[in-house]
């Protein structure tokens, strides 16, 4: 079972998410915030993380400068709330497969998760 973890600090999106990711059969998980995002990354197996950029302390271009550091190669693609190409652009240069913006449509997130996954 592939394993995506969802980092938002919108709890509410975070359990919705994790929910639908659950009922269409990935092992899914959340955590609310930058920190705990790579302590999790750091200690657990991971195939794809769906980062939010906007967070407070610690925001999604924070996490992905960890994880190159740390070589944790999980896929990522960005959440964002609003489609900003300066975004798209510069978080793709930090690693990032795909970019999504909120609020999203569930249908075609899965489109782009199967992509990514696909991907290797
Ligand atoms: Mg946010």
């Amino acid at each position: 079972m592939e394993v995506i973890l969802v980092v938002d600090d919108d709890i509410n999106l975070c359990t919705a998410l994790k929910d639908d990711l659950t009922e269409v059969g990935y092992d899914a998980s959340y955590v609310t915030n930058g920190f705990d995002a790579v302590k999790h990354l750091s200690e657990n197996k991971v195939d794809l993380v769906l980062l939010d950029l906007k967070m407070p302390d610690m925001d999604g271009f924070d996490v992905l400068k960890e994880m190159e550091e740390k070589n944790l190669n999980s896929k990522v693609i960005v959440l964002t709330a609003y489609a900003d190409v300066k975004s798209a652009i510069d978080s793709a240069k930090m690693g990032a497969s795909d970019f999504i913006s909120k609020p999203y449509d569930f249908d075609e997130l899965l489109i782009t998760i199967r992509r990514v996954l696909q991907r290797e």
